[in-house]
């Protein structure tokens, strides 16, 4: 949708290393041209040049610039639909595996950072956290059927006083948490993939946006000032797409979410509110979502619109919610505040497809990219190499078109959207 605002970020002004990428002045011939250098794009490139592969990697802006610069930097095992749904939906093998592979995708971002050796102030454990008492036993049977059914022992359920001892606060009923998931820097950790992309021989070019495409046999893409022919095309452009791709676009809905990172905090309060360095993000359909940074400042994000434009005030936007849980904080200097556009899709699972065999899509992670789309990456760079069950059975999972085209869809998507933030304010 928009790039405004990535210079504003935290993540931009902590950034521990500088990349530059010359734009795309030569046309000329690959073997995989991909589209976009956020996780996606540049998971793809890395484990496709270690394929052996020439790969040419195509950044409108700069990279990790899009979502994958500026997010909330939780991740952890899981999928946004229930097992037992997908089982419906997909059947049961398939089901499994893709809860496995979401299992495998987080083992497959801290394997990355450890064998690149990316800095990117990796910790561990996240808590989901009840915002109502309603959602309480929907969360421990959550909790019993990936211990038991799933056979996943990293994961707990919290009383209401072991999430207050963990957090400082009685704002919640209960938890659920995920011993191995983690947090990092985003940005240092779209970095490094970029590092280590470019040390492996990826051509990587910036501020280089694709402008159009022709798929069969021959596929190309052209940019302002040049086209590049591949055998294979790739799409990692997710909430940015616009309508580069009009059957990918109808699958996502871009919407804007928002962070704010106050002043780093005494260590009175954040041995208060977070002793254990955990991230925590809560169970209401606009997510808050928070931790502390490597500097000890808390960074909140919350709040989310579904216009072109971000607010013009998103300090204030996003720490309401802070003030509602930490009224302590009101006066907390804040030093920065920024937005992102995510896509989601109408089931909230990832969106994976692919035109004849050599050109492919994934988009649509729903809040869940920082470890499904490296995935996705590293399933493109299989699907590539002739391997493609694994993105195959993504790309199985039922994912209707929004309702109403890319254009006409709004207003009503919009109302649905309103419909179940007001829900949020519910008790
Ligand atoms: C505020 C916010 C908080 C979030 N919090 C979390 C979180 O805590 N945990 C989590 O797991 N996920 C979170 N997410 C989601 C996560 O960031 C995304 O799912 C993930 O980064 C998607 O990666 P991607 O590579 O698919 O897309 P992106 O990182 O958005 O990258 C797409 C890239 O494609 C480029 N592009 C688009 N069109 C073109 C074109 N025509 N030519 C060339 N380049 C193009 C864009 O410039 C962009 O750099 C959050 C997202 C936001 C916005």
């Amino acid at each position: 949708m928009q790039n405004q605002g990535f210079e504003r970020s935290y993540y931009a002004h902590s950034s521990n290393q500088t990349l530059h990428f010359p734009p795309l002045q030569e046309s000329h011939e690959t073997d995989v041209c991909i589209i976009g250098a956020g996780y996606t794009g540049l998971s793809a490139a890395l484990h496709l040049s270690q394929k052996g592969y020439r790969v040419t990697l195509l950044e409108a802006k700069s990279i990790g610039s899009g979502a994958s610069g500026r997010n909330g930097g939780q991740f952890c095992q899981g999928l946004n639909v229930d097992h037992e749904v997908l089982c419906r939906k997909v059947g049961k093998e398939n089901a499994d595996a893709l809860w496995k592979m979401s299992v495998e995708s987080v083992e497959l971002v801290k394997s990355l950072i450890h064998e690149h050796q990316i800095e990117c102030d990796l910790k561990a454990g996240v808590l989901h956290v009840a915002s109502k008492p309603s959602h309480v036993e929907d969360m421990k049977q959550a909790v019993e059927y990936k211990n038991t059914v799933l056979g996943f022992a990293s994961i707990a359920y919290l009383n209401d006083q072991s999430v207050a001892e963990r957090l400082g606060t009685e704002h919640y009923y209960g938890a659920e948490y995920y011993e191995q998931g983690g947090h990092l820097h985003p940005y240092n950790y779209a970095l490094g993939l970029a590092h280590a992309a470019q040390k492996n021989g990826v051509h990587i070019y910036e501020n280089t946006p694709v402008v159009g495409y022709v798929s069969g046999n021959n596929p190309s893409v052209s940019t302002p000032l040049a086209t590049v022919k591949a055998k294979f095309v790739v799409f990692a452009c997710n909430g940015y797409l616009g309508k580069l791709h009009p059957q990918a676009a109808k699958k996502i809905m871009p919407i804007n979410n928002f962070i704010l990172a106050t002043q780093p905090l005494p260590a009175s309060v954040y041995n208060r509110i977070n002793p254990l360095d955990l991230a925590v993000a809560d169970s209401k359909f606009v997510v808050n979502y928070f931790r502390l940074s490597a500097d000890k400042r808390l960074l909140w994000g919350g709040g989310e619109n579904y216009r072109s434009r971000f607010p013009s005030d998103i300090s204030g936007f996003v720490k309401k919610h802070m003030i509602a849980t930490y009224p302590e904080l009101k006066k907390v200097q804040i030093d920065y505040s920024w937005g992102g556009t995510l896509a989601i899709t109408l089931n909230r699972m990832p969106h994976f497809g692919h035109e004849e065999k050599n050109v492919f899509i994934a988009q649509g992670y729903s809040g869940h990219g920082i470890a499904l789309a490296t995935l996705g990456g590293k399933l493109i760079s299989e699907a590539v190499s002739g391997t493609a069950e694994r993105f195959d059975i993504f790309a199985s999972v039922p994912n209707a078109d929004f309702p109403g085209g890319t254009l006409l869809r709004w207003p009503g998507l919009v109302a649905g959207m309103l419909y179940y933030k007001l829900r949020d304010q519910l008790p």
